[in-house]
């Protein structure tokens, strides 16, 4: 019998060569060979006549093989196959395809899958179908009658599933489908549940052992429609598993942490007084009303976790930037982490210029400073000295250490991604937030011997431009309280924004020259920092040469991208901000954060290359000050159709949701989030957008499951859920730990 934890090499026909192949799909154990669903399904049970077919549909048609031939056209090869039924006749038709020249004889069955479209002469036929030869399991050699037969009876006369190939093609729909088939068949047949009976309940589902054969092999009666969009019972208790125990995670963190002791600070006359004193601006209403939010929780004895959610351009800085004078007036110090080293830089220059003037004492901790200069930068925070720290986020969590930390600001979260998150607050609960511990100065011998008093927790706030949809944010940061800026500073006019093929660019050059006649700045926007990284590309380097020698002789041209030393980007950012660089060629290494207001044009180049969210960013850094602003998307060569409906989405809009929505339409939550990088939790089964509703079903009965044992669940359902989350957390967050 397989358990879900066999690994997969112990399945009969899998084997350590084919298990390493699997691997490299996150294919491991049994259990995630199940869960690797089809990505559709054919009806192979009540397939279309091609009698009943209608051009523009997608359909599955099963057939008769009647005649082949490959015919060379003066352009490629062409392949066409007829197959019919009865009298009916069919036509299929590939391209560049003489490797299918054998493939088929006169009276095999064939199943095809495609859309169906008219000929010239009003004839149906199919293009470029995906097709299996029924019965014919060749294609993986050496199978004896009663296996073909068996294979056989697992791709006809039935909704089949179809799997995608993988393995440079080896591993086909049908391969996975005897597989998993045999894997289904020996799986031991009594799967624990580790979802509390009431729940189950609440939300009608199935067995784990059920959802499993039945998403793979569908009862013949079970609606298409459901299937299709993975919305039949078997589909929503997998999918439901998934996110409920993500869920549970994150509604125990939430409640750990508010378990913990944090600070109550103070907010009296005096540090209110303080906090209006260095507002540059009347702050907006929303402004007004977030610092509120963010008060309240820093009063209040438990330890603050708060997202600050605001678009780009809304003003989360100076917010931040008031949070830290409340705990600095309380007498402790704030840490402010940024993704960037320029970014870092730039949050630096603004502090003095709004904080030091009143007096509070600012360091900046980066990379780039000499080591002498570094530790003495560490000892002015260890005594206490610096009352506020700006870093970059690697630096300030190198074990730092502060004499008393009050306040964690997280700037640009979405740059450092939910699993980051999740390792931070795992520290913080080690011992000071975000891996920087608190600890008095002097390294006084009595601290090894006597035991540590509980140190207070340290207030965090996180703040992200990523417009996610609400309810989605509520769900995927579960652990966090959630403030949103959602307005404005006045006075911004939406910024201009069109698309021009790179033969305008003349043109684009005679704008942003007369722009900066009238004392603007301008940023211009490359994909790639060198030539050949990409091939057809226009490069950083090469571009700013040409600008500045060809274009703008006389104007004062800059270089910035990721790859010039830590000096050389402050420099250029510093001389861009005192206006000193009217125009900046960049890489996207100014999406996050960079706020040069005077800065009233971007032109990016190959904009067509750029992801929606990128664009946006980017776009965001034009439009903060008073003046008329304007984003010019440049577009050469062929540009894919999906790049066109990017290009589209910036011209018309600037919304951020908006923009967000589309972009997760456009490319699926994986991408959007940035998966990989961003730690959000890569799912098997579900998809967050798509399944909107059972993550916050996910998510309150994980709340209810927490809420302790009750007449509907028992303590020891409670415990089993627990720890099949926390296994679950290993697995998909890989060290860190909850509960
Ligand atoms: P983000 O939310 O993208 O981090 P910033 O905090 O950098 O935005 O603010 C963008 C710009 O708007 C900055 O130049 C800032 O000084 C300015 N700003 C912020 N709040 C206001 C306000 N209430 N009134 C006028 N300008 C503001
Ligand atoms: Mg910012």
């Amino acid at each position: 019998m397989l358990e879900p934890s066999t690994p997969v090499q112990y399945v009969k026909g899998i084997g350590p060569r084919l298990a390493e192949v699997l691997a490299a799909k996150d294919i491991a154990t049994v259990d995630d060979l199940l869960h690797y669903l089809p990505f559709r399904y054919e009806d192979r049970l009540n397939p279309r006549s091609v009698a009943e077919l209608r051009a523009g549909e997608m359909a599955t048609v099963i057939a008769e093989v009647r005649n082949s031939g490959l015919f060379r056209t003066r352009r490629m090869p062409i392949f066409q196959l007829t197959v019919g039924q009865g009298r009916t006749r069919l036509k299929c038709i590939w391209f560049n395809a003489a490797y299918l020249q054998d493939r088929f004889q006169a009276g095999q069955m064939v199943a095809l899958y495609g859309k169906v479209e008219e000929d010239r002469d009003g004839q149906l036929q199919i293009m470029q179908p995906q097709f299996e030869i029924l019965g014919d399991i060749n294609e993986e050699g050496g199978a004896d009658e009663a296996e073909k037969k068996a294979a056989a009876s697992l791709e006809i006369g039935r909704i089949v599933p179809i799997y995608e190939s993988t393995g440079q093609g080896k591993l086909t729909p049908r391969w996975f489908r005897r597989i998993i088939r045999w894997t289904l068949d020996n799986l031991s047949p009594d799967l624990p549940d580790p979802i509390p009976a009431a729940v189950r309940a609440h939300l009608s589902l199935v067995s784990p052992r059920q959802a499993l054969s039945k998403v793979h092999w569908p009862d013949a009666g079970e609606s298409f429609t459901d299937l299709q969009s993975s919305r039949t019972s078997a589909h929503i208790r997998l999918i439901f598993d998934e996110l409920f125990f993500i869920e549970l995670g994150l509604e125990l963190k939430r409640r750990e942490q508010k378990a913990q002791t944090g600070i109550a600070f103070q907010l009296n006359d005096g540090v209110r007084a303080a906090i209006k004193k260095i507002l540059p601006f009347h702050p907006t209403a929303a402004q007004k009303r977030v610092l509120k939010e963010i008060a309240t929780d820093m009063q209040t004895p438990c330890p603050m976790r708060r997202l600050l959610q605001g678009d780009v351009g809304s003003g989360k800085t100076i917010v931040a930037f008031q949070a830290a004078i409340i705990a600095i007036e309380n007498g402790y110090q704030v840490a402010l982490m940024a993704p960037t080293e320029i970014l870092a830089q730039q949050h630096y220059f603004s502090a003095r210029q709004i904080l030091e003037r009143a007096g509070y004492r600012i360091v900046l901790l980066t990379g780039s400073l000499e080591p002498d200069r570094k530790r003495d930068v560490r000892r002015h925070i260890a005594q206490g000295n610096a009352q506020l720290v700006i870093g970059t986020h690697a630096l300030i969590q190198d074990r730092v250490e502060f004499e008393k930390l009050g306040l964690v600001v997280v700037d640009e979260q979405h740059r450092f991604g939910v699993m980051q998150r999740l390792k931070l607050m795992k520290k913080s609960d080690d011992r000071g937030a975000t891996g920087v511990s608190p600890v008095k100065p002097g390294g006084d011998a009595r601290r090894s011997t006597e035991p540590k008093p509980t140190e207070p927790e340290p207030d965090v706030l996180v703040m992200t431009a990523t417009p996610i949809p609400r309810t989605l944010a509520l769900t995927l940061y579960g652990d966090l309280d959630i403030s949103v800026l959602d307005e404005l500073p006045p006075g911004r006019t939406p910024v201009v924004t069109r698309s021009l093929p790179d033969e305008r660019a003349p043109e684009v050059w005679d704008f942003v020259r007369k722009q900066i006649g009238a004392g603007h700045q301008a940023y211009v926007v490359y994909p790639v920092i060198e030539e050949n990284e990409e091939r057809e590309l226009k490069a950083a380097q090469q571009m700013h040469r040409q600008l500045r020698e060809k274009i703008f002789p006389n104007l004062h041209v800059g270089l910035l991208h990721g790859r010039l030393d830590a000096d050389e980007k402050e420099h250029v950012m510093r001389e861009f901000q005192q206006g000193k660089i009217e125009i900046l060629v960049a890489t996207t290494v100014i999406e996050v954060g960079v706020d040069v207001p005077n800065a009233t044009v971007m032109v990016i180049e190959h904009a067509d290359r750029f992801g929606l969210a990128q664009l946006h960013q980017l776009r965001g850094r034009i439009g903060r000050g008073a003046a008329k602003s304007y984003c010019v998307l440049m577009r050469g060569g062929k540009v894919s159709e999906e790049g066109e409906r990017r290009l589209d989405a910036m011209v018309r809009t600037s919304d951020g949701f908006q923009i967000a929505e589309l972009d997760l339409e456009l490319r699926g939550p994986g991408e959007f989030f940035g998966t990989k990088q961003a730690g959000i939790p890569s799912f098997r089964v579900a998809n967050i957008i798509r399944d909107r509703q059972l993550l916050e079903a996910a998510k309150r009965e994980a709340a209810f499951v927490i809420s302790g044992p009750n007449p509907e669940i028992s303590k020891e359902e409670i415990d089993r859920a627990l720890k099949q989350m926390r296994s679950r957390w290993a697995l998909t967050y890989g060290l860190v730990e909850v509960g």
